[in-house]
């Protein structure tokens, strides 16, 4: 039976590349059938930088996003804990385990001592590596040793001049000597606590993990793991290994490039779906050619082998592309929802504003909703329809209001407007064939005076949806106001 987990260390709010692997894990499973498990691990080993606000950003995020897991943190299971702060004295007990075979010391170096050893092979031109120096400690110096109150660590013995070779699914045969590793390395710390490189091999194996789906800046810790497995007698799983997501320059994605935090993006307003959809094609993608993927599609037409081995480049345009795409889909409800506290947050309603003029705020999003890159872009879209103060927006809107013809244009526009009932769409559609039969004024020279003096700008929505929404008070404010100021 198929079961993958996905196991962040709540450390910071979680990066884009996590979530790219979250994705990957669960795109996987979803894909492997009805039996096939998502497990999801917190791993809080390191008390100081883990924090439970960041974990409860990891569950946001996932949930936002539709990655649902079967199992662990938040959900429970037979294989819990499922926090790698809760299993320590699993740990303990496999440390002894490994001791007890001869696998494993006890290790009293200082880090002076330690220090002194990586200037010693630095100077001679060695990779760094421990020395192996309490390798064969006897009880007695032991007993010296703690006596002197140095607290030991634990290591792992790795073996010298040992291939470890592996077939990873993405990136195909791996073979790492061992006399690469670093010598043998610390599993147990002083205080106690496990290193990532052998709690994770623990969990794994006792959580019946089959497949581990990573970054690929896990690879060189894979072989120290894979021996760890060794020594314990365990099969070790499947490993693939996805390629890290660069940013422009092709340098590792990091904040220098803009928002690496996935929560960023939510409080943007790109939609979960955009990012979904976005994400599995980083280093992802179908047999076919298309790109705009539901979450169907895509579990259903995934498969691990056809992830790349080529560095992905995170595209905010292509992101940009596919969420302008679904905001257009969406329905208006769904959209509206989503953009009115972005209108409260800048000020433009209230609260019971947003209640009482509802259908008016509907046909606001409407009018503006296929222009939308981000709902967080309506703050600066629906601006024109708050203040009557009209002000030209640039050099061009200015140079369109002074037109001999506009003084005229405008106060046969106003003089409708007071002779109509109500301005309804019936008087928006057949308004601008009135005023050029009245003025003989037409196309062009009709239709922008009127945009700048109603809005300000030059380019915008459609005109009739602007005169709804500003209704004839408001219509006839605004021009009275540019017959004031700029006439
Ligand atoms: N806690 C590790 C990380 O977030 C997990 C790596 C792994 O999947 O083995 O990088």
């Amino acid at each position: 039976m198929i079961r993958a987990r996905f196991a962040p260390s709540p450390t910071g709010p979680i990066h884009i590349g996590n979530i790219r692997t979250a994705l990957f894990n669960y795109l996987f499973v979803r894909s492997s059938g009805d039996k096939a498990r998502m497990v999801l691990r917190i791993e809080d080993t390191d008390l100081q930088r883990s924090s439970k606000e960041y974990e409860r950003l990891i569950f946001e995020e996932l949930q936002w996003l539709g990655i649902e897991w079967d199992e662990g943190a938040g959900k429970g299971g037979d294989f819990g804990p499922y926090y790698q702060s809760q299993r320590l004295d699993i740990y303990s007990k496999y440390i002894e385990i490994l001791v007890a075979k001869g696998k494993a010391y006890y290790c009293y170096c200082t880090p002076e001592e330690l220090e002194e050893d990586r200037q010693k092979s630095v100077a001679s031109g060695d990779i760094p590596r421990y020395s192996g120096r309490c390798r064969h400690l006897t009880p007695e110096q032991a007993e010296v040793y703690k006596r002197e109150g140095r607290t030991p660590v634990v290591r792992f013995k790795i073996p010298s001049d040992r291939m470890v070779v592996f077939e990873d699914v993405i990136k195909g045969k791996i073979e790492i000597n061992s006399d690469t590793l670093g010598g043998d390395m610390v599993i147990q710390k002083s205080d106690g606590m496990p290193t990532y490189n052998f709690a994770v091999v623990i969990d794994d194996h006792l959580m019946g993990i089959t497949n581990i789906i990573r970054g690929e800046d896990h690879l060189s810790n894979t072989p120290k793991q894979i021996l760890i497995y060794e020594a314990l007698g365990w099969e070790k799983p499947a490993f693939a290994h996805a390629p890290l997501i660069l940013g422009p320059d092709r340098t590792k994605l990091s904040k220098r490039h803009g928002n690496t935090y996935i929560g960023q993006y939510r409080e943007d307003g790109y939609l979960p779906e955009a990012m979904f959809n976005y994400l599995a094609l980083l280093s992802w993608s179908p047999e076919g050619n298309e790109e705009i993927l539901s979450k169907e599609d895509i579990v259903k037409q995934f498969k691990l082998e056809r992830v790349t081995r080529a560095n992905p480049v995170f595209d905010i345009g292509k992101l940009n592309w596919l969420n302008a795409h679904y905001i257009r889909q969406a329905p208006l409800e769904r959209i509206a929802a989503l953009s009115i506290p972005y209108l409260i947050e800048e000020g433009l309603i209230t609260e019971e504003e947003a209640v009482e003029k509802k259908e008016w705020l509907y046909l606001v999003v409407e009018t503006v909703k296929e222009s939308l890159v981000k709902i967080s872009d309506i703050t600066e879209k629906v601006k024109i329809f708050f203040d009557d103060r009209i002000v030209p927006e640039d050099d061009e809107a200015a140079e369109l209001l002074k037109g001999e013809h506009v003084s005229r244009l405008l106060r046969v526009f106003k003089e409708k407007l007071l002779n109509a009932g109500t301005v309804d769409q019936e008087f928006c559609k057949g308004i601008f064939k009135v005023i050029q039969k009245e003025t003989g004024i037409k196309g062009k020279n009709l239709f922008m005076p009127v945009r700048v003096a109603i809005t300000g700008q030059c380019h915008g929505p459609e005109l009739v949806n602007i005169l709804l929404i500003l209704g004839k008070d408001r219509l006839i404010k605004r021009i009275d106001y540019v017959l004031e100021n700029y006439k």
